[in-house]
């Protein structure tokens, strides 16, 4: 981002709001100090919300990496590649501008459960939306213990 006077390109972001449709950063250019407003929008335009109520933006990659790591041995490349653009084609079907880290990591189990119950069981052993022990044991249970 280019400071808007002196064309300089070294800014720092002294705020960031986050609306329903955009970014809001107030910038500071390290060079003129003058400060102006950024509205940014991004391609995807979906913010996950983390458990300390942090903002990230939504990163396939991310729930692809919990997928290859909970379907080791289980699925190949490929699936977990077209299980992964499922998954973010139904995030984003949502049509949110937010959503909390559990949601998502509910959605992600959900997918993961119809394609494989094991993987699915070790993904959600890990996933931090569980939120006690006895949830999960519950879940291991409707699915009828783990089958190796
Ligand atoms: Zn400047």
């Amino acid at each position: 981002m280019k400071c808007l006077y002196c064309r300089n390109p070294d800014t720092k972001v002294t705020d960031s709001r986050i609306s329903d449709s955009y970014v809001r950063r107030r910038r500071e250019c390290l060079q003129c100090n003058k400060r102006f407003t950024t509205y940014e929008r991004t391609e995807t335009d979906l913010m996950v919300i983390k458990k300390d109520n942090s903002k990230q933006l939504f990163d396939k990659n991310k729930i692809l990496n919990g997928l290859t790591r909970a379907c080791n041995k289980r699925l190949t490349e490929q699936e977990i590649q077209e299980l992964a653009n499922k998954i973010e084609n139904k995030i984003l079907n949502l049509n949110k501008v937010e959503i909390k880290s559990a949601q998502l990591g509910n959605l992600v189990m959900k997918e993961l459960k119809k394609a494989d119950p094991v993987a699915y069981v070790r993904f959600a052993s890990v996933c931090k939306s569980f939120d006690n022990i006895t949830h999960f044991e519950k879940e291991i249970k409707e699915l009828g213990g783990i089958k190796k």
